[in-house]
């Protein structure tokens, strides 16, 4: 007899068979089959400088705030949360200012999440979403959870945008949903409103949904605008935030939103019940009444980052300008050498698959000092 290739109504046996044998016999879709999940190596080194994190500790009284808050939930457990977390929008509207209100603001677990209801409720099965790569390599994974076609746009050959280009692009495709990341992971540079403006003009005509992933919104240099400038009469564009990296509290899991109140209530549509706990709510709240003495961080984190592309610019290496808290730098011979090099001496860093880059998060002061050390080292400088 011979067995069925993916044990639909056949023999279920698998004793023998491997991990990914026993996977491959699954009744799977069809889309999903020989796909790998997101990994960026978690390895207990020294100084981990690969995926954007505030390496800093989280301070002392935020611990506290956050034990507290934590705490006074846990009184309540018992009870469903506030499905509207209506004392996190505020608050989250507060820290945005831009004149939003709570009506403007929606959250979920991680901008991953966010991510996630925008495309359940404006892409999906038959509708596309748009992205312009390099960039985050989540958006192709966004696409294929919510089975929605994912359109791959271009960039210039600096890996920059044009608005122009940006906007020509968007017209030929007409996606349901486009994606600009600003500033952009993994490069680090943030856009022009004129090129959200220009996006968001092609976007329109198309019907098509504007989202600007400013998950690195605060570590913006000095004159560069946020998009959420451009919310008053775009009820089209959506502007994406996030506490895992300013607020240092990437393991609260936290994104947010801001848009026009009708966007907000398209995504109650798609959300699950009572999708932020409570647990979630108070920490993030707690960090929210903190968010000055958090802010201080970013400062410190710019400096190191400045750092990093003036010192690497002086080994003769090309970083690019960087609105982000990480900095993305060519003229490597072999970047797969140097980034094993770095992790020898403990310093984890990111290999993005571009040849001759490598992208490094700006950590401490002694954190980057570590890294152009041994970069140094690597180079013979
Ligand atoms: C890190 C990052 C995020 C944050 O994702 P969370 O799910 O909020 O942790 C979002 N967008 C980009 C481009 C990022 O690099």
């Amino acid at each position: 007899m011979i067995p069925p290739q993916n044990g639909v109504g056949g023999s279920t046996s698998t004793a023998g068979l491997s991990r990914s044998e026993r996977l491959a016999r699954l009744p799977l879709r069809e889309e999903l089959r020989g796909q790998e999940p997101y990994g960026a190596p978690q390895l207990p080194v020294w100084a981990m400088l690969n995926v954007n994190e505030t390496t800093y500790d989280v301070p002392a009284d935020v611990v506290d705030a956050i034990t507290k808050e934590v705490r006074h939930a846990a009184q309540t457990l018992n009870r469903y949360p506030d499905r509207e977390f209506t004392r996190l929008r505020e608050k989250l509207a507060e820290y945005l200012a831009h004149g939003l209100t709570a009506e403007h603001i929606w959250a979920a677990n991680g901008s991953n999440e966010i991510m996630q209801h925008i495309l359940q409720a404006f892409a999906g099965p038959g509708r596309s979403v748009m992205a312009f790569p390099p960039t985050y390599s989540m958006y192709p994974l966004y696409a294929r959870g919510t089975y929605s076609r994912y359109i791959a746009g271009t960039r210039g050959e600096d890996f920059t945008q044009g608005a122009e280009d940006v906007a020509r692009q968007i017209r030929e495709h007409r996606p349901d949903v486009v994606i600009l990341c600003s500033p952009n992971n993994p490069t680090g540079t943030a856009l022009g409103l004129d090129v959200v403006e220009a996006a968001y003009d092609a976007a329109v005509e198309g019907g098509t949904m504007v989202v600007v992933d400013e998950a690195y919104g605060e570590f913006r240099q000095s004159g560069t605008p946020s998009a959420l400038e451009l919310l008053p009469g775009r009820e089209r564009l959506i502007v994406s935030r996030t506490m895992s990296k300013a607020f240092a509290l990437a393991g609260g899991r936290l994104g947010y939103l801001a848009a026009a109140e009708e966007v907000t209530d398209a995504l109650r549509l798609v959300r699950l019940p009572y999708h932020l706990s409570a647990i979630t709510q108070a920490a993030a709240e707690a960090a929210l009444d903190h968010s000055e003495a958090l802010m201080a961080n970013v400062e410190r984190i710019k400096t190191q980052r400045d750092r990093i592309v003036d010192t690497l610019t002086r080994y003769g290496l090309s970083p690019a300008p960087s609105d982000a808290n990480f900095v993305f730098f060519g003229g490597l011979e072999d970047e797969k050498a140097a980034w094993q090099h770095l992790l020898d001496d403990g310093i984890l860093i990111r290999d993005v698959g571009i040849p001759g880059h490598l992208r490094v998060t700006a950590g401490t002061e002694a954190e980057t000092t570590a890294f152009l050390e041994s970069l140094a080292r690597h180079l013979g400088r």
